[in-house]
C-alpha cells in the first residue's frame, strides 16, 4: 500500500468522522488533554452552549464541567496520556451553563482516541434537560400526591374520631340498605356491636319505621337484650350518594316518660285550680254587682284588679290544660261543622273592641264573606284569637294596623294575620312555636304572656291537616295558616 493511498483513506476517514460529528443528535466536544483546551465541537455542541464554534474552540475544557468534576477529569486525562489509543468509557450526569445562563442537564460519555500524534478526548453530551424537567415534575406531582393523601387520611381520621365520639348514635346505610357505619353511641343505645352488625341489612335488625321519613320523629327500637326503648331519629340522604342514608338517633325514653309525667301533672294541677278560680270569679262578680251593699269607688277599683288578675289566671290555666290535652292526645278531638270564618273573626274583633279603640289600631277584616269551612269552630276560633290578640298586643304605638285576610288556593285556603308591630328577631323565629317561648323584644314591651298560644294554635291547625308559618322583620309580622278546602 503506498503512502498516497493511505493518506487518501485517512482523509476519507476524517471526512466521514466530521460528517458523523456534525450529524450526531448529541453534542460532541473534542478536547486535547495536552493543552486542556477544546479543539473541536459539532453543531449540537454550539446549540447546547448557545455559542458559536469559533467561540468554543480554544476555550479551556473547564467550561464543560462543573468545578467539582474538574479534578476528576484532570486525573483521568493524566491517566489517558499514558494509555495511548485506549478507549475510556465513563458516563456522568453534569450540569452546564449556557452563554445565556440557562442550566442544562447533560449525560456525558467520553472516550479517548489517537489522532495524529496526540490522544484526543471525545465527550458526547446527551442533553437530558427536558427529561430531567419531566422527572422533576413527576417527583413534585408524586410529592404533592403524598401530601394530599396524608391530608385526606388526617381528614378521615378526624371524621372517624368525631363520628365515634359524637353524642348521638350514627348509622350509615349503603344503597342496598346495608349498615356500613355504626358508631360507639349507636352500640351503646342498641346493645349491638358494630362488628356483629356491619354489612347486615338494616331491616333485618331494626324496625323499618325508623328510617321511613326524613323528619325528626320518635319510634321504638328493640335493643339486643329485647328491651324496647323510644328513640328520636332523623334520616338524611348522604350528600352526593343517591340512596345512601345517614341516620342519627338518641335514646329519649326517659325524656318522653318525664314529658308524659309533666303533662299529666299540669293537667291535674290545672283541673284542681279551675274550681277555686271559678269561685273567685263568681264571688268578685257578686261583690261588684253591689248585691251585698254598695261599694266605694276605691273598693270597686281593687275588686276590678282582683277580677282582671283572676281572668289572666283562668286564661293561663286553660292554656295549660290545652297543652296537656295536645300532648297526652286526650280530649283533643276535632268536631267539625260548617262555619263562617268571617263571623268568627268578627266575634273576636268585638271582644277586643276596648283594646282596639284605646290603642287606636286600624283593623281590616278582608276575609271572604261567603267562605264557609268544615272545621272545629271553637278550636279555629282559638287560633284566630291567638293570632289577632298577638297582632294587637305587639303593635307599635302609632299608626298600628292589623289586617286579616284569606287567599283561596287550589286545595287549601291560606289565612293571614298581618301587623306593622314590633316584629320577631330573625334568630328567634324558628323557636316561636315552641312551648313557653317568648322573644326578647316581646318580653320588654309586654311583660305578661305565657308563650303557649302559638304552640296550641299550630297544634290545632295541624290537627285540621293544615300548616302554620310566619314572615317577620322589624317592620312587622305576618302569621299564615292553611286549612284544606
Ligand atoms: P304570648 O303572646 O303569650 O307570649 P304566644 O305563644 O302567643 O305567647 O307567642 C309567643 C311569642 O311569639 C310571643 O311572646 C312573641 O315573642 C312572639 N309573637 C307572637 N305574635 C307576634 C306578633 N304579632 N308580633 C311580634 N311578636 C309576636
Amino acid at each position: 500500500m503506498n503512502i498516497q493511498k493511505l493518506k487518501k483513506e485517512l482523509e476519507q476517514a476524517r471526512a466521514s468522522l466530521k460528517s458523523i460529528l456534525n450529524n450526531a443528535s448529541d453534542a460532541i466536544f473534542v478536547g486535547s488533554p495536552k493543552t486542556n483546551k477544546i479543539v473541536d465541537c459539532n453543531l449540537r455542541g454550539e446549540e447546547l452552549l448557545e455559542r458559536r464554534r469559533s467561540e468554543i474552540i480554544g476555550q479551556p475544557l473547564s467550561i464543560l464541567r462543573s468545578k467539582q468534576r474538574a479534578n476528576h477529569y484532570k486525573k483521568i486525562f493524566s491517566e489517558m496520556k499514558s494509555i495511548s489509543n485506549a478507549d475510556y468509557d465513563d458516563q456522568n450526569l453534569e450540569v452546564i451553563i449556557t452563554k445565556k445562563g440557562k442550566i442544562k442537564n447533560v449525560l456525558i460519555s467520553s472516550f479517548v482516541a489517537m489522532s495524529k500524534e496526540e490522544p484526543l478526548v471525545y465527550g458526547i453530551f446527551h442533553d437530558i434537560t427536558q427529561q430531567k424537567e419531566q422527572e422533576n415534575k413527576l417527583i413534585k406531582a408524586y410529592h404533592d400526591l403524598k401530601v394530599e393523601k396524608h391530608k385526606l387520611l388526617e381528614e378521615r381520621n378526624k371524621i372517624e374520631i368525631i363520628l365515634q365520639n359524637i353524642g348521638d348514635g350514627v348509622v350509615v346505610l349503603n344503597p342496598k340498605l346495608e349498615i356500613i357505619v355504626f358508631n360507639k353511641k349507636a352500640e351503646k343505645i342498641s346493645g349491638f356491636l358494630a362488628q356483629e352488625i356491619l354489612g347486615k341489612k338494616f331491616h333485618s335488625i331494626f324496625k323499618k319505621n325508623i328510617i321511613e321519613t326524613e323528619n325528626k320523629h320518635d319510634s321504638e327500637l328493640i335493643r339486643k337484650d329485647g328491651q324496647p326503648i323510644t328513640i328520636s331519629s332523623i334520616t338524611t340522604s348522604l350528600a352526593g350518594e343517591e340512596n345512601s342514608y345517614i341516620i342519627t338517633f338518641r335514646d329519649v325514653t326517659l325524656e318522653r316518660e318525664v314529658d308524659q309525667m309533666k303533662s299529666e301533672f299540669v293537667s291535674i294541677a290545672s283541673h284542681q285550680l279551675r274550681t277555686p278560680l271559678a269561685g273567685i270569679k263568681w264571688n268578685t262578680e257578686i261583690l261588684m254587682d253591689g248585691v251585698l251593699g254598695k261599694l266605694t269607688n276605691e273598693q270597686l277599683e281593687f275588686i276590678e284588679k282582683i277580677k282582671t288578675s283572676n281572668e289572666r289566671l283562668i286564661k293561663l290555666v286553660n292554656e295549660l290544660l290545652d297543652i296537656s290535652h295536645i300532648e297526652t292526645g286526650r280530649k283533643f278531638e276535632i268536631r267539625r261543622r260548617k262555619s263562617s270564618i268571617t263571623k268568627i273573626v268578627r266575634e273576636i274583633l268585638n271582644e277586643q273592641v276596648a283594646l282596639i279603640t284605646s290603642r287606636k289600631i286600624k283593623v281590616f277584616n278582608k276575609i271572604n264573606k261567603n267562605l264557609k269551612l268544615s272545621i272545629d269552630r271553637a278550636k279555629i276560633k282559638q287560633v284566630f284569637q291567638n293570632l289577632i290578640e298577638n297582632a294587637l298586643k305587639y303593635s307599635q304605638e302609632n299608626n298600628a294596623r292589623v289586617t286579616i285576610d284569606s287567599k283561596i288556593q287550589k286545595n287549601e285556603i291560606i289565612f293571614s294575620v298581618a301587623d306593622n308591630g314590633i316584629g320577631i328577631p330573625e334568630h328567634q323565629q324558628d323557636k316561636i312555636f315552641e312551648k313557653f317561648f317568648r322573644a326578647d323584644n316581646a318580653i320588654t314591651v309586654q311583660a305578661e304572656g305565657s308563650g303557649l298560644g302559638l304552640y296550641a294554635a299550630r297544634a290545632i291547625t295541624e290537627a285540621h291537616q293544615g300548616k302554620m308559618w310566619l314572615e317577620s322583620n322589624k317592620h312587622g309580622s305576618v302569621f299564615y295558616f292553611s286549612l284544606p278546602k
